[in-house]
This record gives C-alpha cells, sequence and structure tokens, in this order.
C-alpha cells in the first residue's frame, strides 16, 4: 500500500492530469477541481511541499517534483488499469468507470497491479483513450476543433476532464463518441458555437468547449464513400 494517503495521491493526480493536458495550475485550480475550500487546499500544498512532492513558483504555480511525477505516474496507471478492467472484465458501463476507478486506484497494492496488468494484457489506454503513462497517442491525433467540414475522423481520445462529468460522458456513450468509432464532421457553427458530426448510428451535435477536449485523428476526407443507408 502507497505511504501517501488518499487526499495527497487525489492532488497529485490532478495535478498530474493538468499537466498532461498542458494547464498550468495554480492552488485555486485545485480547489475548484477537487471541490475544496481554499484553505484545506492551502494546508495540504504546504504539507505536500514540505514532503518534496510538489514545487510552487513565485507566479504561485504548481508543479510536480521528480518524486510527486513517479507516484502521480503510478496512480494513473492505477486509475487507468481499474478502469479498463472495470469496463471490460466485469462489464460496468464506458461512462461511469471512472467514478469507481476513482475509489479503487488508492486500493491496490504492487503484486495486484502486477497480476492485474497481465490478467489484463497490458493495456496501453484507458477505455476512454487516455494513454498509459509513458505512452503516447498516436502522432496524427488532433483535437475535434481542429477538423474541417467533410473530414472522417476516428475517436482516439476523451480527454479526462471530461471523464469527471458522468451525465456528459452518459451523452457521449449514447451518441457513440467513443474511442474506435467513426464520425464525419458536417459543421461548426460559430454562432452557437456548436459542432456537427454523423455517423451510421446518426447525427450529433457538441459544444465548442466539449469538442476541444476530444481527440481524435482523419480517416479521409471523401464524404460520398461513408457507408450510409
Ligand atoms: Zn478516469
Ligand atoms: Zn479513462
Amino acid at each position: 500500500m502507497s505511504e501517501h494517503s488518499q487526499v495527497i495521491e487525489e492532488y497529485l493526480l490532478t495535478l498530474y492530469k493538468l499537466d498532461r493536458s498542458g494547464e498550468k495550475a495554480k492552488a485555486v485550480t485545485l480547489a475548484n477541481r477537487l471541490d475544496t475550500s481554499p484553505p484545506t487546499v492551502h494546508a495540504t500544498i504546504a504539507r505536500m511541499q514540505r514532503d518534496g512532492l510538489v514545487d510552487v513558483n513565485k507566479s504561485k504555480l504548481l508543479s510536480l517534483t521528480k518524486d510527486g511525477q513517479k507516484i502521480a505516474e503510478d496512480i494513473a496507471y492505477r486509475h487507468n488499469l481499474s478502469e479498463f478492467f472495470l469496463c471490460n472484465t466485469l462489464g460496468i458501463p464506458w461512462y461511469e468507470v471512472h467514478q469507481h476507478a476513482h475509489l479503487l486506484e488508492h486500493a491496490m497494492t504492487p503484486v495486484v497491479v502486477e497480476k492485474l496488468a497481465e490478467f489484463l494484457g497490458k493495456p496501453e489506454f484507458c477505455p476512454h483513450g487516455t494513454p498509459m503513462p509513458g505512452k503516447a497517442l498516436p502522432q496524427n491525433t488532433i483535437n475535434l476543433m481542429e477538423t474541417k467540414q467533410g473530414m472522417t475522423v476516428e475517436i482516439a481520445m476523451i480527454g479526462e476532464v471530461l471523464e469527471d462529468s458522468i451525465d456528459l460522458m452518459k451523452i457521449l456513450q449514447e451518441h457513440h463518441i467513443m474511442p474506435g468509432n467513426q464520425h464525419t464532421v458536417v459543421e461548426k457553427t460559430d454562432v452557437m458555437r456548436t459542432i456537427s458530426l454523423e455517423s451510421d448510428k446518426g447525427p450529433t451535435s457538441l459544444p465548442f468547449h466539449v469538442a476541444e477536449k476530444i481527440f481524435v485523428f482523419e480517416v479521409s476526407r471523401n464524404k460520398t464513400a461513408r457507408k450510409q443507408q
């Protein structure tokens, strides 16, 4: 079992995820993200700073130290592995495994992690497409907002921030916005700030702020080649 408390692990994992999505974090970012009061967050960060897990720079931006990074990667691995197990072995719905994995990830000994990884065939991605620590998305992956009208794309990853909203994840699953599924970009409407997609399961429209957290790669730009009935 890890020598760090579940709370510290949660902070480390959140900082790791923010860093991976290229976002800079301050204490207030963590307070919002973890739904905790700023004084509590400040106290925890001070403790983590003292333990050599995070650095705070002059502009109060937080970053993981080497030790913090290592522990965070370990938790991220346990999280993704748990999700994979819950989704693919236990058959818990794709849209809700993130919530269950949040608890499970803190309760796994190194032996359990190793055996579970072997049992699952050492998966490289979580069911939402997030690569395991040390792995990356294919190089040609772009965010859905960078696509052009008429492009057919395959979903590669649902950004981890979106996983926090079970309601949103349910909608994404209902519209087959899941890794491995293909959609064609119909149009982007600046006035409504939505992007419309179409797949053989029907049309979908997503707000820009969600679309920019979804990652895809281009399959083809030939609209008529689509198999539709
Ligand atoms: Zn997750
Ligand atoms: Zn996931």
